[in-house]
């Protein structure tokens, strides 16, 4: 069983680093429709390009294939719950020579590369437990340098107001976005302290494209600034252009009555965020790769 499941999930790692999900490719291709410039349509051709190069050839579709992170919704009663991580490190290193991956993981201080993708808590894995299930979910996340250098975190005062969210916002995107290989997807996490916003910007990275904050008023503001992050003259790779952002996501918790925190962070156009399905006995779905086959 432990041997299957390493060779599925390396199998999991290569397509997702490969192959963007169809909802990201969809949503760029519409993307590519809005823009009327030369200059902006010859970039996503150049993207389209880039990544049907990268499936024919089956090669990652960037350079910077970054760090795995894994966000688990495990069912309590999933058999391999106690191999899951082991597993998920074993298949890193597998895959980092397989598929290849750039490896990238350094450990703090050592400061040596470790050469096949794992360091301390590398990948990293982040835990969510479903009881009374037998089946568990993958969400994996290749998170790139270029990407994760613009993430930021504050903590406001209420005096601020909800108000302070968007400038702060707009500051990430419109200044180290750029370099993040824009279009965007921009995931904000709003919440009573820095590391709890800071992972609920993560997931909301993570959601389907499409996909709206449950209230009305995190969906309005979504909508809110997507508008006018797409209204700032920005385009793909930060050229002049219609649209900066593919998505903005919010994520909320409850928060102290003291405190509004807020932390975004940013994927880029090579958004590789697979997801896989397993049951019992590891019989799997891609929801999000329609017609693939591990
Ligand atoms: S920001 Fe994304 S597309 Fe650009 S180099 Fe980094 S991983 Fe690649």
């Amino acid at each position: 069983m432990k041997e299957r499941f390493t060779a599925l999930m390396e199998k999991f790692i290569a397509l997702a680093v490969l192959r963007l999900p169809d909802d990201v490719l969809a949503r760029l291709r519409e993307m590519r429709a809005a823009e009327d410039s030369p200059l902006q349509k010859t970039l996503y051709d150049s993207y389209f390009e880039n990544l049907a190069k990268a499936a024919k050839l089956g090669r990652p579709c960037c350079q910077d294939t970054g760090l795995p992170h894994f966000y688990i919704k495990a069912g309590t009663a999933f058999p391999c719950l106690d191999i899951t991580a082991e597993v998920l490190c074993d298949a890193v290193r597998r895959a980092t020579a397989s598929v290849p991956l750039r490896p990238n993981a350094v450990n703090f201080f050592d400061e040596v590369n470790t050469g096949d993708n794992t360091a301390e808590r590398i990948p990293w894995i982040h835990w969510e437990l479903s009881p009374d299930s037998a089946a568990m979910e993958i969400t994996l996340y290749f998170s790139g340098a270029g990407c994760s250098l613009p993430g930021k975190a504050q903590v406001f005062k209420p005096s601020d107001g909800y108000e302070a969210i968007v400038p702060f916002v707009f500051d990430v995107v419109s200044g180290p976005g750029i370099n993040a290989c824009p279009p965007l997807v921009v995931g904000i996490g709003l919440g009573h302290s820095m590391d709890n916003a800071a992972l609920l910007a993560k997931k909301a990275c993570l959601r389907l494209m499409g996909t709206s904050h449950h209230h009305p008023q995190g969906a309005r503001l979504e909508r809110q600034i997507l508008e006018g992050l797409n209204s700032l003259g920005m385009g793909a790779q930060g050229l002049p252009g219609k649209q900066a952002a593919m998505a903005v996501h919010i994520e909320s918790s409850g928060r102290h009555t003291a405190t509004i925190a807020c932390a975004v962070s940013v994927s880029c156009y090579v958004h590789r965020r697979g997801v896989i399905r397993l049951d019992h006995n590891l019989s799997y779905e891609l929801p999000v790769y329609q017609g693939a086959a591990l």
